[in-house]
């Protein structure tokens, strides 16, 4: 993993799953950040664990602020596949 400079999203595909994107409330303490997406491109994406859970923090950061939504908490098999398919436009 190149830590300076993340992935990029490869384009959304036909037929692609949505995730659901729910407001980012904080929950606990400490979330580690896994893995991240290029901040070149807005949105960007990080793979977050905390708590033993596993989710993805989707980030806007325009001229009126930076706007968070985060993914549903999955366990890591089930987050890392999500994670796989929205860097290959399976899933956004
Ligand atoms: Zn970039």
């Amino acid at each position: 993993m190149i830590e300076f400079h993340g992935s990029h999203l490869k384009p959304l595909r036909e037929g692609f799953v949505p995730i659901v994107w729910s407001e980012s409330v904080p929950r606990c303490g400490s979330i580690r950040v896994r893995a991240h997406t290029c901040e070149c491109i807005m949105p960007s994406y990080e793979l977050c664990s905390a708590a033993g859970l596993v989710h993805i923090r989707r980030t806007v950061r325009s001229a009126e602020g930076t706007c968070v939504s985060e993914s549903p908490w999955l366990r890591t098999a089930a987050a890392h596949r999500l994670w796989e398919s929205l860097l290959d436009g399976h899933a956004r």
